[in-house]
């Protein structure tokens, strides 16, 4: 049996998360065209009769702007050194100097694929083909593997490739729990995501969300949630004129949240202000991070 550690690495909007829900077949981490959706490290756990894989996803390697940001470093860092395999992702279409500075600089002890990732979006194959033969000439690289994470090309070769590398071993997770994190927490970063997707700008980095209630009733199950912001004004933003706005974002939520735990949802949005939570321990800590 082979079991171990596989961590996502990368740039924001390289594509680690959309990588996640890909290699799980199951949405776990929450995706936007935005950066910095991820803000948990995220544990998945892909069991079969012959391996066990916990991979996580982080957020972004970035430079910490505020405490929010530096929690978000400290779960990075604690992917690094952990992982039995990592996998560092590009984005192919970018220029390579950038994720090369960073990988290199991460000095990992674990085998290494780097993986060119969005394959789908570039025409010219010859360019491919040119990037994963520079990576595969690092020496912090064992292999370079071309995907599109988007429409599921080369996940097989991908997995096949992690399965190479990772240790013989015992499965560090029992039954057929696909995450160290409890469906509430889910709950949450579903209707976060929903943020992500309806709102401008900076509003949804200025928002948390925090799921207070989650009881299975006899036919349905019943959520409330408190979405956090840091002023009024983007309080009112959120509920939109006359409720329009935070009334789009509950359908959206609940018909992912139904498709995520297979049950009917009944499901309640408050919205909540507190003043700069995103740098204060206590709400910090409060919101799970
Ligand atoms: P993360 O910040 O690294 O977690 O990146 P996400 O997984 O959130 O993806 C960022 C954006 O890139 C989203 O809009 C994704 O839909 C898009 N994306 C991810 N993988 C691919 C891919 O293989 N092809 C294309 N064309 N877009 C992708
Ligand atoms: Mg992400």
């Amino acid at each position: 049996m082979k079991a171990g550690f596989v961590n996502i690495f990368g740039k924001p909007n390289a594509g680690k998360s959309t990588l996640l829900n890909g290699l799980m077949g199951e949405k776990m981490a929450i995706v936007s065209h935005k950066v910095q959706t991820t803000r948990h490290r995220i544990k998945a756990i892909l069991t079969s009769d012959e391996y066990q894989v916990i991979f996580s996803d982080t957020p972004g390697i970035i430079d910490p702007k505020y405490k929010l940001h530096e929690k978000m470093m400290q779960a990075v860092k604690g992917s690094l050194e952990d992982a039995d395999v990592a996998l560092l992702i590009t984005d192919a279409r970018e220029d390579v100097a950038e994720s090369h500075e960073i990988f290199k600089n991460l000095r990992l002890k674990a085998p290494v694929i780097v993986i060119l990732n969005k394959a789908d979006a570039i025409k010219d194959k010859a360019i491919l083909e040119e990037k994963k033969n520079f990576f595969e000439q690092q020496e912090y690289c064992r292999e370079a593997i071309v995907i599109s994470a988007l429409k599921s090309d080369g996940l097989d070769i991908l997995m096949q490739r992690i399965l190479h590398y990772l240790p013989e071993g015992h499965p560090f997770y029992e039954g057929d729990d696909i995450s160290d994190l409890p469906t509430k927490f889910f709950v949450g970063e579903l209707i976060r995501e929903k943020i992500f997707l309806l709102y401008q700008e900076e509003l949804p980095y200025h928002t948390t969300v925090l799921v207070q209630e989650y009881k299975e009733k006899n036919t349905l199950t019943k959520i409330s949630a408190d979405i956090i912001v840091q002023r009024e004004t983007q309080k009112g933003i959120i509920l939109g004129e006359g409720g329009s706005m935070i009334k789009k974002l509950g359908t959206m939520a609940r018909k992912d949240i139904e498709d995520f735990i297979s049950r009917k949802v009944f499901l309640e949005l408050y919205v909540k202000v507190r003043p700069k939570w995103r740098d204060s321990d206590i709400y910090l800590k409060e919101y799970g991070y």
